[in-house]
């Protein structure tokens, strides 16, 4: 595996191979790398005849500045991950390198609507640095396809929105939550859990699973208030859980009047915030 630190380093290698014909996987991802990303790098190796990986911590996307600075920083280890793999080109830059005009520059996009709810309004201006970062590295790597992962939810659904309204020729490909035996989603944060606060978050998967199953028994409202106590065991404390139409990531009141719902919580373990979500119903 090549290790490239320049935008103009990889481009000229990338545009050699695809004058060569081959089609370009590239897996955008902040480092700290693990099993989960690893998925998303085992897909992109069987469909398609190169993978790019990008290890990035972008800093647009962070709305608390301690959070950027305590983010786990692993590029060794990743590099060794990634290349075991059969990943084919890392793609490390400085925010320099991605931001060369400074970090303003992005594309005219109104994702408000997508962003009224859940990790919306607990983290203003987050999904807009998301964007801007998915979106020049997409204009640099210029992919056939690109792999998320549903661990992010709303973040692949507004990626998927970009492409769509601008009108850009890569295809997304979203990737199933990988988790730990317990039922934890894996995460670059979980290194940072306590002993007592790793011990008490497969709950997050549990309150999932019996709120999936319970979906046709009880009214939404109920549902979320359920969810909420079940996750309030001390220390974990909650932000929100909801239930939301998987399209458009609105609030739902009636499980009946929707073809694709999904439940979506974070929640904060010490200083640690997680997330994860579940697909409750789709047809
Ligand atoms: P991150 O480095 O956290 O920005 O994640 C990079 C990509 O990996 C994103 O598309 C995530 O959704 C995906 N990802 C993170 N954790 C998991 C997981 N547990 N299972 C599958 N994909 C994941």
């Amino acid at each position: 595996m090549k290790v490239y630190k320049t935008v103009k380093g990889l481009q000229r290698q990338l545009d050699k191979e695809r004058k060569n014909g081959k089609s370009i996987g590239f897996v955008p991802t902040m480092g700290a790398l693990h099993n989960g990303h690893m998925s998303l790098i085992n897909k992109s190796v069987g469909q398609n005849n190169l993978t790019v990986a990008s290890v990035f911590v972008n800093p647009t996307q962070f709305n608390d500045k301690g959070d950027l600075k305590k983010y786990p920083r692993t590029l060794e280890n990743d590099a060794k991950m990634l290349a075991e793999n059969g990943c084919d080109y890392l793609f490390a830059p400085s925010p320099k390198q991605v931001y060369p005009k400074g970090d303003k520059e992005g594309p005219a996009l109104d994702i408000s609507q997508l962003t009224q709810h859940m990790e919306g309004p607990n983290r203003p201006g987050h999904f807009e640095g998301v964007v801007q970062v998915v979106h020049r590295l997409l204009v640099i790597v210029d992919p056939d396809k690109l792999y998320m992962g549903q661990k992010d939810f709303q973040q692949f659904s507004i990626i998927a929105y970009m492409l769509k309204k601008l009108k850009m020729k890569t295809k997304l490909v979203v990737c199933a939550i990988m988790r730990e035996e317990d039922g934890l989603a894996m995460s670059s944060r979980n290194v940072r859990l306590t002993k007592a606060n790793r011990a008490k978050s497969p709950i997050i998967h549990e309150t999932l699973s019996f709120i999936k199953k319970n979906l046709e028994k009880y009214k939404v409202k109920t549902l979320e208030k359920k969810a909420l106590t079940m996750l309030s065991v001390k220390p974990l404390k909650p932000e929100y859980f909801s239930i939301v139409d998987g399209k458009t990531l609105a609030p739902i009141t009636e499980v009946k009047d929707h073809k694709y719902i999904v439940a979506c919580t974070a929640l904060w373990a010490g200083d640690v915030r997680l997330i994860d979500n579940m697909i409750l119903k789709k047809i």
